[in-house]
């Protein structure tokens, strides 16, 4: 096991990493931009170093920054928490030829499941089923007219290289086709340096339904089980729980086993998530993510495992804790997503929190970097906390996401804390009949806050 890790990270995700590795004895090292000095993060860990200004670019993206960093403080591995450098293929080679762990898949991996056509290739060679589309990439616009009309409208056209919702966009029908496929491919181009586009048939309804994987790089993978994270807005997940209200245990036991076997044949090391729509009793895979999820403290609550831990464990040649017959469902967890954004816009809301207390009480979970006086720094992403419930059903983890929600105080910045106080007066959110293009239409809707 490792002594000493750094966390390469900033914000709730490195305090998360922070705790797993303090309950398993590992020293911690926390490396921060100057804009971040007083964060509770750098707070946290045993050690900490400056890596550079609050350019991510110039700090928390800086691979010769990090590295020196483990170098100075004896750091024997890396855990890249999520964003940021954690499916950064070049920097987890990087990482290894200076003979360092890097705490999460291979970067073959990475690589194979960050370019969105090889992953489908991959995942339908492992026999895990796919939204139907083009055959690879779609190199001109008369090639795309022409698939369109094949498929039928509406198609989604999608770059390769895309994440975080970008470099996507619907055709509704072929009038759309030129102005979607321009498009796609200029975002792709602009924010990831590769403007190769492939197209799907766009499903009208489905839900978010994400299976959480893991495996210990030598031929073992369990599964477990699914999150349903339907509620976004523009492609991000705002609200996610597991398990997901649509899904039987017989749908959920079928399809997590395709996953499982699907990455165990890879040799597949740490935590994982395979994404799929989920529309009428079908699943079709859109991409996997190769690392720890926002929302995997929803799985951690309902099976009572520490992912954090196993990512530790395996990262240093130990086993997994656990086996598939081991992992079983207790109860329901909902997470929601605290963002320093001002309704109705979610235009970013940074500034000095002036007053912060967190709910507490039987089942309720809040990983958050906040504290009073904390200044949220303009430069970052606008996550400042997740708040977790877990109840022994869905009723009863609303009835506490409700309190919980009443107990939260954060003063001194917008927060996305109102959208949760409305939509959990909705009756489709009790229900949990909701797809992707809910919280939109909603939102729509909504005429004040
Ligand atoms: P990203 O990597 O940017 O997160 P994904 O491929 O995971 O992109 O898709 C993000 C979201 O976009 C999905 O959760 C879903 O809401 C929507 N989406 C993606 N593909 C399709 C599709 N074929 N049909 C309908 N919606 C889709």
């Amino acid at each position: 096991m490792f002594n000493k890790i750094l966390i390469a990270n900033r914000g709730e995700i490195a305090l998360r990493v922070i705790r797993a590795a303090r309950e398993m004895g590992i020293a911690t090292v926390a490396v921060h931009s100057t804009a971040d000095a007083d964060a509770m993060h750098v707070r946290m860990a045993d050690e900490s170093v400056c890596i550079g200004p609050p350019a991510s670019p110039q700090s928390y993206l800086s691979f010769p920054a990090i590295i020196s960093a483990c170098e100075i403080t004896g750091a024997e591995a890396i855990h890249p928490g999520y964003g940021f450098l954690s499916e950064n293929a070049q920097f987890v080679q990087i990482v290894e030829d200076h003979g360092l762990t890097f705490i999460g898949p291979t970067a073959e991996h990475i690589r194979v499941m960050g370019d969105k056509i090889t992953a489908k290739d991959t995942m339908k060679a492992l026999g895990v089923p796919c939204v139907p589309g083009s055959d690879g990439g779609v190199a001109t616009l008369d090639e795309a007219k022409a698939l369109g009309e094949d498929m039928g409208y509406p198609v989604i056209i999608k770059a390769t290289a895309g994440g975080g919702g970008r470099g996507m966009k619907v055709a509704q029908t072929a009038a759309d086709m030129e102005s979607a496929f321009m498009t796609a491919r200029a975002e792709g181009k602009a924010a990831f340096g590769n403007d190769e586009v492939y197209i799907e048939k766009y499903l009208t309804t489905p839900r978010h339904i994400e299976i959480q994987v893991f495996g210990d790089g030598k031929g073992r993978a369990v599964h477990l089980g699914e999150r349903d994270c339907s509620l976004q807005r523009r492609h991000q997940k705002v609200f996610e729980e597991a398990p997901g209200p649509a899904i039987s245990a017989e749908e959920r036991a079928a399809i997590g086993k395709v996953c499982a076997d699907a990455v165990a044949k890879i040799n597949y090391i740490g935590a994982g998530t395979i994404e799929f729509l989920y529309e009428n009793g079908e699943f079709y895979f859109i991409e996997m993510n190769t690392r720890l999820q926002v929302e995997h403290p929803v799985t951690e609550a309902i099976f009572g495992v520490d992912l954090v831990r196993e990512q530790i464990r395996v990262a240093s040649g130990l086993d997994m804790t656990f086996q598939q017959d081991d992992l079983e469902i207790n109860g329901h967890s909902i997470e929601v997503r605290l963002n320093a954004e001002k309704l109705p816009n979610f235009s970013p809301s940074p500034g000095r929190i002036t007053q912060y207390h967190a709910p507490g009480g039987l089942g309720v979970r809040i990983d958050s970097a906040l504290y009073d006086g904390y200044r949220i720094p303009p430069y970052y992403d606008s996550l400042i906390g997740k708040l977790i419930v877990h109840g022994r059903d869905r009723a009863e983890a609303l009835a506490r996401l409700n309190r919980a929600l009443g107990e939260l105080i954060i003063d001194g910045v917008d927060t996305t804390v109102p959208l949760f106080h409305a939509l959990l007066a909705e009756k489709d959110i009790h229900t949990g009949d909701y797809n992707i293009h809910w919280l939109e239409h909603w939102l729509e809707q909504q005429t004040d806050w």
